[in-house]
């Protein structure tokens, strides 16, 4: 009789809101994640509904609309005209939350329904699927340990090196661009997004909780964004808003790159979040997905006690298309904030404008809001 129904291999935003989601259901799943302290990173701040959802299902959704912020819409615009405008929907929420405090939150709920439900510092080598179990190799810089379980998820990020041990190939999708963002306190951040769709490039601006602000721009060749001082020349030159960036901060920067691996499942292991499908971070769609798809398998996970491995076929081609779709969407997005020569700009900002259009203001807030994905 194996350790465990599911084991799930890291504890980044997708393990854990899939650890407390089993969890509430009654399934024995422990999370491994071979951190000690909490992943650093200034990543994902935007949760749309079908994520919101998700976070209600894992029993944290009160939590997170307590702290989050939440956003009353977004502007387009270019050359200091408004292009859109997009409202969402009082009812359907878009908030913005540092995805640290998700974490923080996610952690909290898993680990009060167990404290042994996350193995900190707890590093997962190897899999080895024996057919009717999994046994789980693992490393907690003490030496070294083994477990079995029914099923395990490796979530495990973008990199996951289990991944290609396990023949999962990685493929690219459509869709690159380099970005350099920073978060900074904004004491009139207000609660609107705006979006700059710039013949120079992509400038973004999203209000946080407690005062703050985030800034993303598109970098192109030349660009000195790699500074505090630069990054806000190039806001300036290109918005007319300066950023007020404190002296010695420095930008993140980073490539958005999308990729999806050919299978989720194999056997008694599945893929889940960035380990099985790269989103660009443009559109804010990455852990989203990543969580809608962890609360769509739990609800498809078969009675894991027979010899063969579960049948998870149909979840498998579900999570592939919407991961799809929502690349698609990304790499559109990242389409409308390309730096784009002044004529051809023009015929950006009309395909902006008419997106905007009162009569498909609905279809493109549906779009952006992740609706049907
Ligand atoms: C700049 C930026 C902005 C973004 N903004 C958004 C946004 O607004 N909205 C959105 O939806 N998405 C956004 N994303 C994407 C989002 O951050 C990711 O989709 C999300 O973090 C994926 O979660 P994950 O749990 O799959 O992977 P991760 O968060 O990467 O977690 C993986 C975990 O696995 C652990 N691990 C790795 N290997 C092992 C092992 N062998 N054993 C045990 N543990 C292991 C790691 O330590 C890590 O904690 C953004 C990304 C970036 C870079």
């Amino acid at each position: 009789m194996p350790d465990h129904d599911v084991v799930i291999v890291g504890g980044g935003s997708v393990g854990l809101l899939l650890g407390c989601v089993l969890r509430q259901r009654g399934v024995d799943a422990v999370v491994h994640e071979r951190r000690v302290d909490p992943d650093p990173r200034s990543r994902a701040i935007g949760i749309h509904p079908p994520g919101l959802d998700a976070l209600d299902a894992a029993g944290v959704g009160d939590a997170v609309r307590r702290e989050a912020l939440a956003l009353e819409g977004g502007d387009v615009m270019s050359r200091g005209r408004t292009l859109a405008a997009i409202d969402f929907q009082g009812d359907r929420p878009v908030l913005t939350l540092a995805q640290q405090r998700m974490d923080a939150l996610l952690r909290t709920r898993l680990q009060a329904q167990d404290t042994d439900a996350v193995q900190w510092g707890s590093a997962v080598g190897a899999l080895v699927d024996e057919g009717s179990r999994v046994r789980v190799l693992t490393d907690d810089g003490r030496g070294a340990g083994e477990s079995t379980a029914r099923f395990v998820v490796v979530a495990d990020g973008v990199h996951s090196p289990l991944r290609s041990a396990l023949g999962m190939r990685w493929r690219r999708r459509p869709g690159q661009g380099d970005y350099s963002m920073i978060d900074i306190d904004d004491a009139d951040a207000g609660d609107r997004a705006t979006l700059f769709c710039e013949p120079a490039g992509l400038v973004e601006s999203f209000p946080l909780p407690n005062g703050r602000r985030r800034w993303v721009v598109r970098r192109r060749v030349g660009d000195e964004v790699e500074t505090a001082e630069g990054f806000a020349d190039t806001v300036e030159r290109r918005v007319g808003i300066r950023p007020e960036v404190p002296c010695g901060e420095r930008p993140s920067t980073f490539r958005a790159t999308q990729h999806l691996a050919d299978h989720f499942v194999r056997g008694r292991i599945g893929l889940m979040g960035d380990a099985a499908h790269e989103l660009s971070p443009i559109g804010g769609q990455g852990m989203n997905i990543g969580w809608t798809n962890a609360v769509r398998f739990a609800d498809a996970l078969p009675a894991l006690d027979g010899e063969g491995a579960p049948d998870l076929t149909t979840w498998e081609s579900g999570a592939r298309r919407a991961a799809r779709r929502a690349q698609d969407r990304s790499r559109f997005y990242m389409a409308m904030g390309m730096p784009l020569p002044m004529v051809a700009a023009g015929g950006r900002e009309a395909v902006i404008r008419a997106l905007g259009a009162r009569s498909m203001r609905r279809r493109s807030a549906d779009l952006v809001t992740m609706n049907g994905l």
